[in-house]
């Protein structure tokens, strides 16, 4: 017997009316690409993103189609975001910190219809504009007074134009909720980039179970300041996860460098942020290198690479900011879990506690969690075995746009290619991704820990491990460092660190310091980039 309940579809353009009745007032301030400080409503929101749907429909952008960006976060982009899922088009948020070749083959990969983007990537856009064969418009995200004076691109439109003539009102449609709402690409490290097609459906389950207090804890009463790009899996849902709860939201356009990112946080009355591991480095340098404390920060989110354990404590201890360490990719939409303490862990002593947090932690509700052997069986959850992650649930993607990467699923289960324990109370702890892991004569060297140690000594800025060929053991530790400014470090020093913090066989064979250590476009270690280049160095 079914329930009598209505069956409403779960849509995007719902968030949008429910923000504008409920949360109309309640204010999203953009950093923008002109220069100047943006400041509306989510009620004037609501009418612009109407308009661009009006806009939309004009230029003919039907049910399905691609509607690409090239966009820093800001209320231009979030409009599109809503105005494209709301009339049952498909938003394509485009890492423009590719390369232009990778650019140009997602786009067509994607066939994209439209393409929106920032002053900023203006030269990328020219690029790739004769390369790409499905795009039919090039639109600038900006007014009329700050349109290029010159452009090698056929016919450019301007954003504000487009809006200028449009009503206010627009219908949205009905949608089955299981169609599609947007489109992002995974970086494509290994193979060709995959569009993950995320839904309305999934995109609103995701929302719901991220915003709960156990998760990221967001509510109306937050000022939220997403530092991890509306490009890189949605700003990790907080443009829905905000405009679902009435968040005020803080758009620091392109400016992610420490004191920008300080001096809004501080202007705006940031109590929230959210990004990876490395924005968090130039940040803190910047408030501990000048002494400022900040005044409304209550807590940040970080994910997408492990969070050291000695960023932990710097917010904690030092800043009274909390820490909110979430694991997740761009195939989970993104959230899976997050390591927030249980009422028993709560009473334990700091560093029982922060040696928690340092985990992925537990899966949210909706997200199902195992970790299995290579031969696809289920391992034990003790906290000690390492086993292959795999996850399953309502938000986490069950193939590829267009079907590249094949069916990616075993037996109804995503395999994440991380590879994690998981303790008895739940909490899972990622030691590699199953690429980047060191076989040391057969067993499993965790570069993830390694990394958190060398990241706890002062003069360590940032620090990757790597498995590069050894004689006798196949494999052995190297560790890439970069030194803090103005600190001295020799390898002896910092190897003489590693005793008594680990097993002395996972002690790192050698340390190379370099001024850098490559990034990728998600501000991710690129550690397949030191394995090409120092693949031989202990060999000669
Ligand atoms: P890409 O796969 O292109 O790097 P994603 O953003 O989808 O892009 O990355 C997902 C991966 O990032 C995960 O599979 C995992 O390896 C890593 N990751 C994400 N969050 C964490 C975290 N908190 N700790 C360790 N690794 C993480």
């Amino acid at each position: 017997m079914n329930g009598l309940m209505m069956d409403r579809p779960l849509l995007i353009s719902g968030l949008l009316t429910h923000a504008q009745q409920q949360h109309a007032e309640r204010e999203i301030v953009s950093r923008r690409v002109e220069g100047d400080v943006h400041r509306y409503t989510y009620g004037d929101m609501g009418r612009r993103a109407r308009r661009l749907a009006n806009a939309l429909a004009a230029r003919g952008i039907a049910r399905g189609e691609r509607v690409a960006t090239l966009a820093w976060n800001g209320y231009r982009h979030m409009e599109l975001y809503y105005a494209v899922s709301g009339s049952g088009a498909v938003l394509h948020t485009i890492n423009p910190r590719l390369h232009a070749d990778q650019v140009a083959w997602i786009a067509d990969h994607a066939e994209d219809r439209i393409l929106f983007f920032d002053l900023t990537f203006l030269p990328l856009v020219e690029a790739i504009a004769s390369r790409v064969s499905t795009i039919r418009a090039f639109v600038a995200m900006t007014d009329r007074e700050h349109m290029p004076a010159s452009t090698a691109l056929p016919g450019l439109l301007c954003y504000e134009d487009l809006l200028a003539g449009q009503a206010d009102r627009f219908d949205w449609p009905d949608l089955d909720e299981r169609s599609a709402s947007s489109l992002c690409y995974t970086s494509g490290t290994t193979g060709n980039p995959k569009g993950v097609l995320y839904s309305h459906r999934s995109t609103l389950l995701h929302a719901y179970a991220a915003a709960l207090p156990d998760a990221l804890n967001y509510s109306s009463h937050d000022t939220v300041l997403p530092v991890v790009p509306m490009f890189h899996v949605n700003a990790w849902g907080i443009p829905y996860i905000a405009a679902m709860v009435g968040a005020k939201l803080v758009f620091p356009g392109p400016w992610l460098d420490g004191p920008s990112l300080y001096e809004l946080f501080e202007a705006e009355g940031v109590t929230v942020s959210a990004g990876v591991p490395t924005v968090w480095q130039g940040l803190l340098a910047h408030v501990q290198g000048h002494g400022l404390r900040f005044g409304s920060m209550r807590r940040t989110i970080i994910g997408g690479s492990a969070c050291p354990p000695a960023m932990i404590e710097a917010f904690q201890q030092q800043h009274d900011v909390q820490v909110i360490h979430a694991w997740g990719m761009t195939e989970t939409s993104p959230l899976g879990s997050v390591s927030r303490l249980t009422p028993r862990q709560a009473a334990l002593e700091a560093s029982q506690r922060q040696a928690l947090q340092a985990k992925q932690g537990r899966a949210v509700f909706g997200v199902e969690m195992k970790i299995v052997d290579a031969a696809g069986q289920r391992l034990p959850h003790d906290g000690r075995t390492p086993g292959e992650l795999m996850v399953r649930g309502p938000w986490i993607a069950s193939g590829y746009f267009r079907g590249e990467g094949a069916g990616p699923l075993v037996d109804g289960w995503f395999p994440t290619g991380d590879v994690a324990t998981i303790d008895a109370d739940g909490f899972m702890h990622i030691t590699d991704r199953s690429k980047d892991v060191i076989k040391s004569g057969g067993e499993w060297i965790g570069s993830i820990d390694i990394e958190n140690i060398a990241m706890a000594h002062p003069a360590v800025a940032m620090a990757a491990c790597i498995g590069v060929r050894h004689p006798k053991w196949d494999e052995r530790p190297l560790l890439v460092v970069v030194k803090r400014p103005g600190h001295e470090l020799s390898r002896d020093e910092l190897l003489a660190f590693f005793a008594g913090r680990v097993a002395k066989w996972w002690t790192p064979d050698d340390v190379v310091f370099v001024d850098q250590i490559p990034l990728g476009g998600t501000g991710k270690m690129q550690k397949n980039q030191l394995r090409e280049a120092y693949r031989d160095h202990l060999l000669t």
